[in-house]
């Protein structure tokens, strides 16, 4: 059930009049408004009209909210909870996403334009595991002893980083905030994060869900701004210990050298992709067009993981491709609100834009295209599904990152050479291999420089399994222990211990 507290005119299910209440700054336990009185409008892709008006956060408000993340972590009651206690309080907030999951997935829908019914499943349903799993961890992690030499004892302390500043996209925007905040909070850390100008509200949301669950005041901070003010200044700014970042990879790297302006801040960064699947000759051809389409299409393309490079053995290359674009062209476009819609619009004119002209590259470059390749009019930042074929290595849409539904096929013959080819990329996001001779699959994905490699599947995602890049892709790995240990610091004690004690 859709939760009346949340939305005004709620019987307007899939209009455009559904008005989110919370569209405010969360600073320090308090709901405020900016500084300066600044506010913008949020956009409806689907009808490319302002859903409504949030407060946008100034460098003055960025400031509000480290001094108040600065505080709860130096002096407020978390640092002197245990981990059991801030376990509790991520159970409380995991359930709380749980019981109001479906209003989650209609603000999703709504202000990302993503189908409402892969809001539920992967959005709304993995951010829940995300915060459940961070929770089991809160008292499970521990130090060392140490047999150091002489007549000392040793020991290693994990301690939270500090005060941890986080800036997410728009593609998957209440993931990535579980993925960053669940376990920073897990860690102890306290947090400032800046959302995405494009999506704010199921942050806030889930803001409100924090205060809820009994967070102590100033942990958790939510500014809803842009990155040219408050993201810039955030990630500046001398009160953050740790910086974490999924974006673009300009921007990625601008995070990397602004951090530091100010101290040396430990910083994660997961970025962009231009990942290689590989689909074998031994493949069963209908199950791998399945997955390339999943692998390219979900989420309108808007992925960083997503497989735009499809190498395609030449014995099955022709039937694959004429499959796939068949396969694509089925997509259904549509309002996300609408269980129907297989394929929600872009997030943005800018991004539709972005899209069309590497389309148009890919044509004028000498790419077939099989399906799609043609402008979509009518309201909505749509672009139709396109498939290329006949897509060569050095050709713009093979090498770029495109972000949209556009799918690349390339032809190979040898598997040494599709190696080298599907690692001739500045990115190292992710990679796939469709094979069923498992001597083959060992060999290519070891040979994959990539961050996670699929095999006979695509677009697994579980907070169980670490997540990042290689190469341009980013810097350190979300999920799994590993993302824990972003947010943590080995302190080492060494005691001197009684002359002839026993070591
Ligand atoms: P950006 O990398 O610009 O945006 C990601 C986040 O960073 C947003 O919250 C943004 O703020 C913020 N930001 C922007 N500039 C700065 C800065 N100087 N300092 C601190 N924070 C900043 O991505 P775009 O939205 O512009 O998308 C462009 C391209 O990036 C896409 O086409 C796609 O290729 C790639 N991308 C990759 C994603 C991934 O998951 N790896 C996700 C999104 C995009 P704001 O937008 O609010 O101004």
């Amino acid at each position: 059930m859709l939760a009346r507290s949340s939305f005004r005119n709620s019987k307007r299910f899939f209009g455009t009049r559904m008005v989110p209440k919370q569209t405010q700054l969360f600073i320090g336990g308090e709901w405020v408004n900016s500084a300066n009185g600044d506010t913008f409008e949020t956009i409806n892709p689907y009808t490319e009209e302002p859903i409504t008006s949030v407060q946008r956060a100034s460098v003055e408000d960025v400031d509000r909210a480290v001094d108040a993340a600065r505080n709860a972590f130096d002096h407020g009651p978390w640092r002197r909870m245990s981990g059991t206690e801030r376990g509790d309080l991520l159970f409380k907030l995991a359930e709380l996403i749980k019981k109001n999951g479906e209003e989650l997935a209609h603000l999703e829908a709504l202000d990302n334009g993503k189908p409402i019914t892969l809001a539920k499943i992967v959005d709304v349903s993995n951010s829940y595991l995300t915060y459940k799993y961070y929770a089991g961890f809160a008292n499970k992690f521990v130090g060392d002893t140490i047999s150091a030499p002489g007549d000392f004892h040793a020991y290693t302390r994990k301690e939270p980083v500090g005060v941890a500043a986080q800036i997410i996209p728009w593609n998957v925007p209440m993931l990535m905030q579980a993925w960053k905040l669940a376990p920073a909070l897990a860690a102890g850390c306290t947090v400032v994060m800046k959302t995405a100008e494009q999506t704010p509200l199921s942050a806030l949301r889930v803001g409100e869900l924090i205060k809820e669950a009994g967070f102590p005041d100033g942990v958790v901070n939510i500014l809803s701004g842009f990155g040219e003010d408050a993201g810039a200044h955030l990630v500046r700014h001398p009160g953050v210990d740790k910086v974490a970042f999924t974006g673009s990879t300009e921007v990625g790297l601008d995070i990397m050298r602004n951090s530091s302006t100010s101290g040396l801040k430990r910083v994660t960064l997961e970025l962009g992709g231009k990942s290689p699947f590989i689909i074998c000759e031994d493949a069963n051809i209908e199950e791998s067009i399945q997955q390339a389409n999943f692998s390219l299409f979900f989420n309108s393309g808007q992925v960083c993981i997503a497989a735009s490079r499809l190498f395609v053995h030449e014995k099955i290359y022709d039937e694959f491709a004429e499959k796939s674009a068949k396969l694509a062209s089925k997509a259904v476009l549509g309002n996300g609100l609408d269980p129907n819609t297989t394929q929600g619009p872009q997030i943005s004119k800018e991004q539709q834009n972005k899209i069309w002209g590497y389309i148009q590259k890919g044509k004028q470059e000498g790419a077939s295209c099989l399906t799609g390749g043609e402008e979509y009019e009518g309201k909505g930042f749509f672009v139709k599904p396109t498939v290329f074929a006949d897509v060569q290595d050095d050709m713009t849409i093979a090498k770029e990152e495109i972000f949209g539904p556009v799918m690349q096929i390339l032809k190979f013959s040898d598997y040494e050479d599709v190696i080298k080819r599907a690692n001739n990329t500045d990115y190292g996001l992710g990679a796939g291999v469709i094979t069923n001779d498992i001597g083959r699959a060992f060999h290519l994905t070891n040979g994959l420089r990539a961050g996670t490699v699929f095999v006979n599947c695509y677009d697994i995602f579980d907070p169980t399994l670490p997540f990042g890049g290689y190469k341009n892709s980013g810097l350190g790995r979300e999920n799994g222990l590993e993302g824990l240990e972003n947010y943590l610091e080995t302190k080492t004690v060494i005691m001197s211990r009684p002359e002839g004690s026993l070591p």
